[in-house]
């Protein structure tokens, strides 16, 4: 309504009983869709001008998932509206406000035509993500910041769900794999938290937006209800919500639900994941017709710990599946057959020895990827040699599943990280490893072929033109490079990363022309990605100059640093020049991404600087101390790495 003094009045309704950190303004030339109607709520995407061609997709995930997520909360949309906002510049990748929920471009904007799986997926869950929140979080939400863990792992255990039941082709829990290998990952170091602990200040607060919280906080959600079994699980998630509408709660409420539908003790078996960092190994030994179970934490470092967890185990042998929960005392389980996997469906977290090699053509997808990086988990703790990873995986290349690969890549590319020295022994072992699958996937996809196929070839593709540098592969990346014609998108992406990956300064020049002229988030987002990729110093120095003289944004430049710390000749120039304009970026880069730039510094070998320890002692980083200690002690794990595979 005009006022008639140049100023206009906005009168809104009123909303349900809210938490203030749900509510926001958005103000900027912005458009909006016509709304779509998802059983009576109206559904817009606010997009920046120009883009209302690339609103489908989302307005298609956020259809899907209302109904769905309203059918298995079994309560309506909360709120009246939903309006999804892409913000051009945003330090968060999404916030879940009632009814104006906001987005980076990338993870809402999205032309199907021209994104790969990943690209499509992450658009997928993220959207779920934030409307799972609608009701877990909206409508009843922590009574502190010490329960946020919950709101954002349950979110991230709800987003998969949801798209799992969209696009089951898709395989989401495969591909939830790489995430809970990252949590993992961290969690074996001593400077891995508990998933709960007391907030008093914001910056306590704000430390808890990490791995630990939403990939580690989602995979013990996920072992839960798999132990529980999926209908008791959402029966005591809908006697929970019921309970305490409108309300606040503690997570106590939901385990007391949960208890309440399942019989089980729910408190008791939390408490052990919730209020201590780490996670154990179980070590099972066979023997007859019996396997012994142990467990002991997981530690890179090796170091003793007698932490305990109540493991809620799923053990499949051949002639099928055991559930049980394993505490203090080892446990002897007879078994009907021989045993497949102490990890069924890979849904715990946990690792897993057992003293016999496990056989690929009795496992699911996901199992043979968990078993992969067990084996690789093992490895960095130091109990198998590290040049004998490559010989570990041979039996898996014959393997046709995207998880798995990642898996496999997971371990060399780490290897040729911490040991550049050795980079030609790494490419020839890749290349070994590679080289069938590579031939036989090809450059174009089949017409019959899923999505994670054709992702799978995207990522073997890169591999084998960068990490193997197959001279065929380098060469047909640069013919396509050239004549600039797209054919499949993952396709697409990998020749970008291959060619910058070998490429000069007139490669440079056409990769930041590419970048200026994209048309899409996903198409702009490659070529920035790319552009800390050129071999040459020349480029180097040139992305750094556009980091500080703020040419890319302030959301996208902690990324690049990141990845140029890991750069294979000039690790030393970037640190060094991190270092130099470290004040500078502390000022102007979002609070919340300095201690995830600083992921970069795992890749600093002793021979970069001596002193990366002591510099960042005495440049700490209030908002995430903890998460730069757990990139520094992992940086210690990796240089143990680089000395045994050059000792
Ligand atoms: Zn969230």
């Amino acid at each position: 309504m005009s006022l008639g003094d140049g100023t206009d009045r906005v009168v809104f309704v009123d909303t349900i009983a809210l938490s203030t950190y749900l509510v926001a303004f958005v103000v900027g030339p912005l458009e909006a869709t016509d709304p779509i109607d998802v059983d009576g709520v109206p559904v817009r995407i606010i997009h920046p001008p120009g883009r209302a061609d690339q609103t489908a997709f989302a307005l298609e995930v956020a259809a899907h998932s209302l109904r769905w997520l309203a059918d298995w909360y079994g309560i309506s949309v909360p709120g009246g509206k939903v309006d999804l906002v892409a913000l051009p510049d945003f330090a968060f990748g999404a916030m879940e406000n009632l009814g104006c929920i906001t987005f980076r471009e990338v993870l809402l904007l999205v032309d199907p035509e021209s994104a790969d799986q990943r690209e499509l997926e992450s658009v997928a869950a993220v959207i779920s993500h934030e409307l799972a929140h609608l009701w877990f979080g909206d409508l009843v939400t922590m009574r502190w910041w010490n329960g946020i863990w919950l709101n954002e792992a349950f979110a991230t255990f709800m987003e998969m769900k949801a798209v799992e039941a969209w696009r089951p082709d898709w395989d989401i829990w495969a591909g939830f794999g790489a995430s809970r290998a990252a949590a993992l990952d961290v969690d074996a170091l001593a400077s891995t938290r508990p998933i709960e602990y007391p907030v008093v200040t914001p910056a306590d607060a704000e430390s808890m937006f990490d791995l630990l919280t939403y990939e580690k906080g989602a995979g013990v959600v996920r072992m839960l209800e798999q132990f529980l079994g999926e209908e008791v699980f959402r029966d005591g998630v809908r006697l929970y919500l019921s309970a305490h509408l409108g309300g606040n709660t503690d997570n106590e409420d939901l385990w007391t639900a949960l208890e309440e539908a399942s019989g089980q003790p729910v408190g008791d078996l939390m408490h052990s994941w919730i209020f201590q960092g780490g996670f154990p190994v179980v070590e099972g030994t066979v023997v007859g017709d019996t396997c012994t179970l142990v467990q002991r934490r997981f530690r890179y470092d090796g170091a003793a710990d007698d932490s305990l967890w109540q493991v809620p185990m799923r053990i499949r042998t051949t002639r099928g599946e055991h559930r049980l929960l394993l505490g203090d005392s080892p446990v002897v389980l007879e078994l009907d057959g021989p045993l497949v996997t102490l990890n069924a469906g890979a849904d715990g977290f946990y690792r897993s020895e057992v003293d016999v090699p496990p056989d690929p053509t009795r496992l699911t997808a996901i199992e043979r990827a968990m078993s992969v990086d067990d084996r690789w988990a093992a490895t960095l703790g130091g109990r198998h040699d590290p040049a004998s990873f490559s010989g570990f995986v041979e039996a898996f290349t014959g393997d046709p599943d995207l998880a798995v690969w990642q898996a496999v890549l997971r371990g060399l590319y780490t290897i040729d990280l911490v040991a550049p020295g050795r980079h030609l022994t790494t490419a020839a072992e890749a290349s070994g490893l590679l080289g069938g699958i590579v031939d036989r996937l090809g450059w174009e996809p089949s017409e019959s072929e899923g999505d994670r196929t054709r992702q799978l070839r995207g990522i073997l593709l890169v591999a084998a033109g960068t990490l193997a540098d197959d001279p065929a592969v380098i060469a047909e990346a640069r013919r396509r490079w050239s004549a600039n014609a797209s054919s499949d998108p993952a396709v697409d992406g990998a020749v970008v990363a291959i060619v910058t990956s070998h490429g000069d300064s007139a490669d440079r020049a056409e990769c930041r022309r590419r970048f200026g002229a994209a048309e899409t988030s996903q198409e702009e987002q490659r070529h920035l990605r790319a552009l800390a990729l050129f071999p040459g110093i020349t480029e180097v120095e040139a992305l750094l100059d556009e980091v500080h003289q703020a040419t890319v944004r302030t959301q996208d430049a902690p990324f690049l640093i990141r990845s140029l710390l890991a750069h294979p000749h000039h690790r030393a120039l970037v640190w060094r020049n991190l270092v130099d304009h470290w004040e500078d970026m502390e000022d102007r880069l979002p609070s919340n991404s300095i201690a995830r730039m600083l992921e970069g510094i795992r890749a600093l070998g002793a021979d970069v600087d001596p002193d990366v320890d002591r510099f960042l002692d005495d440049n700490p980083v209030p908002q995430g101390a903890l998460t730069v200690a757990q990139h520094r002690e992992r940086r210690h794990v990796n240089l143990r790495l680089g000395n045994r595979l050059s000792g």
